[in-house]
């Protein structure tokens, strides 16, 4: 169909076509039906944009929207739970509710994870990084069964399977490099922290550290270090034929009276409409987006900003520790990755890339360089190449803009402060919580009633939306600096 009036029936259901003059539409012969939804989903083609040769006049023509409607077909799909976003929050709970028997789908607008996931350093952590001011906190407590979770899981003994997920290492280690932490030995030695956290003699040195020029002291943590692409792939091949791409210039959420339902155009002029007992929004970064879409208010999020340091080198240790200062967050957490070309890159956080949000990134490489120096001086970093990753963690809103201290998962609310009929939105918080999420997640469908249907529906017209691949690392993708 290559006329405007062809094209808009596939486009009907858009919101954005009420808005779109038959005049208007009679300007775009020879516009395919996706490139016409796509021009009325385009808000430069919208009323805001009247100077624009293809602007749309004001005054809407729902004679045209409700003719055309009649004209298009409609194929209804329904799941128990449909989930928006890929990273590993939505992943993981597709794995625990397809092995519980429910009827999910999992919709993703880019690669698998490709916002915090792939960005992660990959630490699965029993949290003891959060004792560094001495205490143990809710955020320690909460997070001290993750590791022996993920363990369990990653030996084929848990309830999301993970046996084909790279361990990048079995342990995360904690080194301080001056007296800053004669307070904390004690403390470290102590009844609470057993089992959680060995200190190294020199004999038992991590390559990286064999140095006679280390002097400071070495900690061993139950923290493993996982590829998060290999967890990524190994996540979305258990539940193969239940991921789908997603192109939001020809889908939309539509709400009506608080439940949402996803409708998408399928290439055959057909609108699939998707329904759900439960839609949840685990975006990441987006779901504040997606909550905007429906016009929900509530949960609120918030985003951690960072830039971490990326150093490729031919120092070739592999190295996953925090280096601990003055303060009670890490000075400085690297971990090490392989790159597509055989270098060893470090991929260093904390602090170092905490307060360099905003920073140039030459002045932050600069200063990077010097942290690196002045830690390893045995270590050569005039001929590294640099690179800096800004990226944001995002959380549910907390009060005083606090650390969460496990995974979140709660109704969506609109402005009247009602809930949504079906829509949840989850955080993880962090990769390790994830098991937590999952958890949290099956619990809160439970108690909202969601059961697994025992008919699961036909998905073959959701065949032309092809499964998303996982997202590239980000040491695959770096734009490479030489050494300042
Ligand atoms: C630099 C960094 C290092 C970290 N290191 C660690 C660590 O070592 N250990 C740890 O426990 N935690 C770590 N974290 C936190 C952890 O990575 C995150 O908590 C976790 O990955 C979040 O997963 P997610 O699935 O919620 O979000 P994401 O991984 O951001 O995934 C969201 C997905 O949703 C998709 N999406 C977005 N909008 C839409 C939309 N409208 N429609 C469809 N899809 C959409 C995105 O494309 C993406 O694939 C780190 C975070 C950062 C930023």
């Amino acid at each position: 169909m290559k006329t405007p009036q062809g094209a808009l029936p596939s486009a009907a259901d858009r919101p954005a076509l009420l808005l779109i003059d038959i005049t208007a539409a009679a300007k775009w012969p020879g516009v395919n039906n996706k490139k016409a939804v796509y021009k009325a989903n385009d808000k430069s083609y919208g009323t805001q944009n009247t100077s624009s040769p293809e602007a749309i006049p004001r005054g809407s023509t729902r004679r045209v929207y409700y003719a055309t409607m009649k004209k298009t077909s409609q194929h209804s799909i329904s799941f128990d739970v449909v989930l928006i976003g890929g990273g590993v929050a939505g992943l993981w709970i597709l794995n625990r509710l397809c092995n519980a028997g429910y009827n999910a789908a999992l919709f993703e607008q880019d690669a698998l994870g490709s916002g915090q996931t792939i960005a992660s350093q990959g630490m699965i952590h029993g949290g003891v990084k959060y004792t560094l001011s001495g205490v143990l906190s809710g955020a320690s407590e909460a997070i001290a069964d993750m590791p022996d979770y993920w363990r369990k899981c990653l030996a084929g003994n848990g309830d999301v399977n993970l046996q084909q997920t790279k361990i990048l290492s079995d342990h995360f280690y904690m080194w301080s490099t001056e007296s800053s932490l004669s307070k904390l030995t004690t403390f470290f030695a102590s009844k609470a922290l057993r089992g959680r956290i060995d200190a190294l003699d020199k004999k038992n040195l991590p390559a990286a550290f064999d140095n006679p020029q280390f002097k400071g002291k070495l900690y061993q943590l139950v923290d493993s270090v996982i590829d998060t692409p290999s967890l990524l792939a190994n996540l979305a091949a258990n539940v193969r034929g239940r991921i789908f791409s997603i192109d939001w210039k020809s889908s939309s959420l539509v709400n009506t009276h608080n439940t949402v339902e996803l409708h998408i155009q399928s290439p055959a002029d057909q609108t699939l409409v998707i329904s759900a007992q439960q839609f949840i929004f685990c975006a990441g970064k987006g779901n504040a987006e997606l909550l905007n879409t429906v016009s929900a208010n509530k949960p609120e999020m918030q985003t951690r900003p960072l830039q971490q340091v990326l150093v490729k080198h031919k120092n070739y240790h592999l190295i996953y520790a925090h280096c601990l200062g003055a303060e009670s967050t890490p000075r400085l957490t690297i971990s090490s990755h392989r790159c597509a070309d055989g270098d060893v890159c470090w991929y260093l956080g904390g602090q170092l890339a905490e307060k360099g949000v905003g920073k140039n990134p030459v002045d932050l490489i600069s200063e990077a360089k010097r942290e690196l120096e002045q830690l390893f001086p045995w270590l050569d970093w005039q001929h590294a190449q640099w690179s800096t990753l800004p990226i944001s963690r995002a959380e549910p809103r907390q009060i005083n803009f606090a650390r969460p201290d496990k995974a979140y998962i709660d109704r969506a609310y609109n402005a009247e402060n009602k809930t949504f009929n079906n829509v949840l939105v989850a955080w993880p918080t962090k990769l390790t919580l994830s098991p937590n999420l999952g958890n949290e997640t099956l619990g809160l469908l439970k108690t909202l009633g969601v059961t697994p249907s025992p008919l699961h529906s036909n998905t073959d017209a959701l065949g032309f939306l092809s499964p998303p691949a996982v997202a590239p690392s980000p040491w695959d993708v770096a734009s490479w600096i030489n050494s300042p």
